[in-house]
């Protein structure tokens, strides 16, 4: 569907059908019914006079310049800033949630086109651009719109997201995403469907589909109560080196916040989590917190190919090369070279 909708700037809502007396929204797993005036989950896919409108298109939360290793990404232009961008809403309802204020809450907020984005994008001198914070993918036809005008431009494109959306518009999207980073949230379907708000199946063909197009690192944020079980991790490694062991894991601290209370995680609960998930696979971080091994050796050598102190970061043990064949994600990517050995990282420059 194309044409303008009433929101200044804003396009003509995609994936959506009338039903009834009121439209579906095609876009997540939820599938929301909204009635007329009604909204979905996620609070800014609105139904007025039976059309699919985006009275939020724009409205952005927060800008920042951020270490990439902050979204998390480990093996994507480390050591480099990413320009990132935040909106408000989300289709989950995570009680823990960490950016609960612009998640779970709807401001009034300054509209920033996309053009004007990547502009500032541009201007910060970042390498690349996040879409983060909060859900972006409720905010479909933005992103996507950002995304193609930003690699025009010659910039990055990075996706920070729950994974929560349909096959055909993560078929749409996730071509324009350079690197995209996953939270699986807990392996408990019950866990994902009652205490989360989300669909637990959908998220890992959305891994599934990341791998194919894009630089993909998964998150878990290791909730006590509902993603702390050594059973789940061995689950979740299993899972993802089904995709590609190489895929990074990262494993990251919890802190008490918004509606949920128990103590942070135990760092002796991390340790034990991340030697599991060791046993799958070739690279898990543990992040949030510190005391854990953050440098990544070459799988060859063993040189230190990227030493991580925080997020200072040095990266002098890769050595930049052009795009090669038979890159482990299929697509042309620019994987660096470890300076000792000379062979082929997982680490893309
Ligand atoms: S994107 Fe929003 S409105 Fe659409 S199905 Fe998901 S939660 Fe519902």
């Amino acid at each position: 569907m194309q044409g303008r909708g009433p929101e200044a700037g804003a396009p003509a809502a995609s994936y959506w059908e009338p039903e009834g007396s009121g439209i579906r929204c095609l876009l997540c797993p939820h599938r929301c019914l909204l009635p007329e005036g009604g909204t979905g989950i996620c609070r800014v896919r609105h139904n007025r006079g039976g059309k699919m409108e985006l009275p939020h298109w724009g409205a952005i939360s927060a800008l920042a310049l951020d270490p990439i290793e902050k979204k998390p990404l480990n093996h994507f232009k480390p050591g480099t800033k990413v320009f990132s961008a935040g909106f408000y809403g989300c289709n989950f309802r995570c009680p823990f949630c960490q950016n609960w204020e612009i998640s779970q809450q709807i401001e009034e907020a300054d509209i920033v086109a996309p053009a004007d984005l990547v502009r500032a994008a541009l201007k910060s001198g970042a390498p690349s651009i996040a879409f983060t914070y909060s859900e972006p993918t409720v905010h479909f036809e933005y992103i996507l719109e950002a995304a193609k005008l930003a690699r025009k431009a010659g910039i990055a494109t990075v996706l920070v997201t729950n994974g929560c959306l349909n096959e055909e518009p993560a078929r749409e999207l996730l071509p324009w995403m350079d690197a995209v980073n996953v939270d699986l949230k807990t392996w408990s379907e019950e866990s994902y469907r009652a205490q989360l708000g989300g669909d637990r199946a959908a998220v890992l063909r959305f891994i599934e589909a990341a791998a194919g197009t894009s630089e993909v690192e998964v998150t878990t944020l290791i909730v006590p109560g509902i993603s702390d079980s050594g059973g789940d991790m061995d689950s979740i490694a299993a899972f993802i080196a089904g995709v590609d062991r190489r895929i990074p894991l990262h494993l990251s601290a919890y802190f008490p916040n918004y509606r949920y209370e128990e103590p942070p995680t135990e760092p002796e609960l991390l340790a034990g989590l991340m030697q599991r998930a060791q046993k799958k696979l070739d690279y898990v971080y543990v992040g949030n917190v510190g005391g854990f091994p953050e440098n990544t050796v070459c799988r060859y050598c063993g040189a230190i190919l990227v030493r991580r102190h925080g997020y200072r970061v040095d990266s002098s043990g890769l050595r930049a090369r052009e795009p090669a064949a038979g890159a482990r994600t299929g697509r042309a990517g620019s994987r660096a070279l470890c300076a000792r050995c000379g062979r082929e990282t997982d680490i893309e420059l």
